[in-house]
Parts: C-alpha cells; structure tokens; sequence
C-alpha cells in the first residue's frame, strides 16, 4: 500500500501513547523533541517514564485503556505488550477518525514512524511502508555516514536570509544555482570549520556577488591503519566529496575503494629509503589543484599528525593562503595495539606511553634513551623494523629489563596481520627469523605479553613459547638480568670510545 509522507506539527498538540514500558518510552522521547503534549496511558510506568513524569514532561492516566483517554488526542500510539489491547486502541482510534501508530504492526497503523537522520532543521525520513523495516534502518545508516553534519547551520543560515535570498535571485533559476553554490561552496566548508562568522561573511559576499575568497580546499584526512572500518565519518565524507586524492602508498586499496569514483587518484607515495615523490613535489600538487578550484584530500596512513609530516603540509597551505581543514584517523599504535590484544596503558602495568620514531642512526642519536628505557612505560615505535638490534642495545645499556615483552605488529589491522611476541633480549633475532617487512610497529613494554592472551584478530601471535619461558623466569626476584644489561653497557662505551 502506497503511503502519503508527511511531516507533521506536534507542537503543543496532545498525543496519546498507551503502554509504559521501554518501547513505548522510545516513542514518547520523539514525541517531546517535535513538542507535543504527551500523555501516557497505562497501569504503571517503567524508571525512565516515571522519571518524564516526575520532572513534569509528561502526564500520566493510570489504569487500563479506555476509550476515554482519546478525547483530545490528535494522534495516537500504541506500544503495549499486549496485541488485544493494541487492536482496541487501533480500533476505538479509527473510529474518532484519529491516526495511529500501533508499534511494530503495520497492519493495524494508519500511520507509520519513519527512520529519521536529523540535521534540523533538515530532516530526512525513510519508509519502507512497512514492508522491510529493516532496509529502512540500513539506508538510513548509510545516509547518515554520507550527510555531514555542517548540512543543520547551513540549512539554518539560508532560514535567516531567506527574504534576502529571495529579493536578490528572483528567478527560481537564478535562485536555484545560488543555493546550490551554497551548498557545495566556501560557507558550507567554513561551517564544517567551526568558523560561524566567516562563514557569514562569506555568505554575504556571495549574496553580494563578490567573488568567493576561497577557490579550492585541501583536507588532510588520517585514513588509518587499513581496515576501511576504522575510516571516521568525516574521513568518509571527505573521500566521497573529493575531486582530486593525493594518497601515500600505506593507505590500503579498501579505504581508496570508498572514494567517490571520478576522484582522480595520485599515488605519491614514500617507501622507507626510496622516496616516490619528494615532499615539495606533494606541496606543488595540492597547490595546482586547490588553485584549479578542485577539493583535494591529502590522504596519509594513520593520523597526519603522528609521524606524517601533516604539520608541514598545513604550513606550506597557509604560506600559500589555501584553505584546509584535517580529519584526524587512528594512528598506527592505537590501531596495532587494539588489534594485537595489547592495551597500551594497563593498571597494573604501564602508567604512560611513547610515540618514538626509529627510521634511521640519526633519528636514533636524538632521542633521550633513559627516559625510554624506564619501566612500566610502553614505548609504541614506529618506522623501526631496520634497527631493532640498535634499539634493543641502547635500551639494554640504560637498564631496560632483557626479559621486557615486545609485540611486533606486521599489517595491523589488515587481513594479512601477524603479530611476534619475544623478549627485548631477543628482538633483532626474532624479527628477522620471522622476517618481519614494513609496515611494522613495534610495542615494547610489560602490556606486550597481554597479546599471548588477548589477541583476538587474525592468526595467533608467533613466538608465544619464547616469551612463556621468560615469563617463568620474571617470577624470579627482579633484576637478575642487570649483568646482561652492564655488559652490553660496556660493549656501548667501548664501540665510543
Ligand atoms: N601517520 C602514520 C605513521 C606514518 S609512519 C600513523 O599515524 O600511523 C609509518 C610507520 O607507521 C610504519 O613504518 C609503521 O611503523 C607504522 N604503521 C603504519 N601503518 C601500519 C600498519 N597497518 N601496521 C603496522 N605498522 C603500521
């Protein structure tokens, strides 16, 4: 049966639910936000009902229903466990000629409570007219991810200056591709900014026919660590608006799928050591894009600004006077601990953790080791894999246990993920006899041992005997093993000297 869509104005108006359990309790919670007066008809009500009614948001008729009850009702809702009763609502309902809505049976409604994505004053509602309500529910998901958020102050704007709108675009024409530049344009991005009063100011100027300050925009998106789940909705919506992607060779092929499909994607990536593009070749691709007027997103692995050179990108936008905005994604170490069963602070284990790049000797010299060699911290190293046995020396030389657990995680949070787990002793070792690639992080710290038990993705982690023997070592009074550590201490000085 084809329905009639309709919004309809509750405000002020009184409504009728019968039933005082959690459905109808759902129900009563969207009748309030659109204003209506509810009233709730039934022998007693559920905690969070009697809450409404004690906080005087809604009445209460207690009792079974009665015919009664419907005398100034404008519409009517049953939600009651009971299907006699809610057929004697529907029924006395219909014979009032007042709509109602009997919950979850669509043959007994006259009318039907859509799925809603609220970007008020915008709203968008979804029916399936019963037939698969199901379906309804998915598309509304869907449309939720794809619809930002900016979409509600933009509507609201265009409210405000309605009169105006319409006193400078006389013609539907004329006004039609107004409003359009107004919701693909610089207010839109503005408002997506946070930035209310630009955002006005430029939309005055668009009313005044100035020419838009802005032309293109770059955002720098965080596309995570691989799995396309992990993408956040703005990171979705950036992808499903972009003109132009400039992507690194981490990003995974999945998140590049989600893209809008006439995006033009560049690869610009970087290997460890063999650089594709070099970093003023990525600057003068955004630069010719967003001065061509194109949306480009700047899309990195991880978050852009963990280890990603998101920081100098931003400067050189603002050196050129290009407008941007950055989507923050899931770094690597939040990614690889979660998926390796790593919690990376842990109660009874660490109490803080470091972010240390490890990519060449260089980078090595410059950090301070003896604060990274301290206990009961966890260090999440990133770009390391090539120098785990310089790693492991100089934490050994400032006193790091030799039987502290490591977990190395290959492919994080991707389908080929391998997780090795050992002890910093043997860290070079067991890296390269499982011969570990990039991209690897490595997790070194006491919550490493946790992925023995914890992990849950992927193939189980390699390695776990190694680090059960020195676990049945660790129960041994502490620090047996400084001798070891003053021995490769020597070794260090000795390689200085
Ligand atoms: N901006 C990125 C880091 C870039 S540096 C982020 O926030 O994650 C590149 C390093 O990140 C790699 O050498 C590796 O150490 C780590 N990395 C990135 N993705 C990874 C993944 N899926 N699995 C394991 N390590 C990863």
């Amino acid at each position: 049966m084809p329905l009639f869509p309709l919004f309809a104005d509750l405000q002020l108006r009184p409504v009728l639910v019968v039933g005082g359990g959690l459905v109808a309790e759902r129900k009563v919670e969207a009748l309030l936000k659109a204003g209506a007066r509810v009233t709730v008809g039934a022998p007693e009500l559920g905690t969070g009902l009697a809450a409404a009614l004690a906080a005087g948001r809604i009445a209460h008729r207690a009792g079974l229903f009665s015919e009664a009850w419907l005398e100034t009702a404008w519409l009517v809702v049953a939600a009651t466990s009971d299907p006699a009763i809610n057929r004697r609502v529907a029924a006395a309902a219909a014979d009032r000629r007042l709509f109602v809505n009997v919950v979850d049976d669509a043959g007994l409604s006259s009318f039907h409570v859509p799925a809603v994505i609220d970007r008020a004053p915008l709203a968008i509602a979804i029916s399936s007219g019963g037939a698969a309500p199901m379906f309804a529910r998915l598309l509304r998901e869907r449309l939720e991810a794809t619809l930002d958020h900016a979409l509600g102050p933009l509507a609201a704007l265009a409210a405000r200056f309605r009169q105006r709108i319409r006193a400078r675009h006389a013609a539907p024409a004329a006004r039609r591709a107004f409003y359009e530049r107004l919701f693909n344009g610089p207010v839109a991005s503005l408002l997506r900014r946070g930035q209310t009063a630009l955002a006005e100011a430029a939309f005055e100027a668009a009313l005044a026919d100035r020419p838009a300050p802005i032309l293109g925009s770059v955002v720098l998106v965080g596309a995570g660590p691989g799995d396309p789940g992990l993408l956040t909705l703005k990171a979705l919506r950036a992808l499903n608006q972009a003109d132009v992607i400039l992507h690194d060779r981490l990003v995974s092929r999945e998140v590049l799928e989600l893209a809008r499909r006439d995006a033009h994607r560049i690869e610009v990536g970087k290997e460890a050591g063999r650089h594709h593009t070099t970093q003023a070749g990525i600057h003068a691709l955004m630069l010719e894009h967003a001065h061509a007027g194109r949306r480009v997103v700047r899309l990195k692995g991880g978050d852009p600004f963990v280890f990603g050179r998101g920081g100098e990108e931003l400067e050189f936008l603002r050196e050129h006077d290009i407008a941007f905005e950055v989507v923050p994604g899931i770094t690597a170490a939040v990614a690889c601990a979660a998926y390796a069963g790593v919690p990376l602070t842990h109660r009874d284990h660490a109490q803080s953790l470091r972010l240390v790049t490890a990519h060449c000797q260089s980078s090595l010299d410059t950090l301070d080791w003896a604060a990274l060699a301290q206990e009961r911290q966890t260090l999440a190293v990133y770009m390391g894999v090539g120098e785990l046995e310089s790693l492991r020396d100089r934490l050994l030389a400032h006193g790091r246990g030799a039987d502290t657990p490591f977990a190395l995680i290959e492919n994080g949070s991707r389908a080929q993920q391998r997780v090795i787990v050992g002890t910093l002793a043997q860290l070079p070792e067991q890296a390269h006899r499982h011969a570990v690639r990039s991209p690897a992080l490595l997790i070194l710290g006491e919550v490493a041992a946790l992925a023995t038990r914890l992990h849950w993705f992927g193939a189980p982690p390699l390695g776990v005997d190694d680090l059960a023997a020195h676990e049945a070592m660790a129960s041994l009074p502490q620090r047996t093993q400084p001798s070891a550590a003053a021995e490769i201490r020597d070794r260090m000085r000795c390689r200085a000297a």
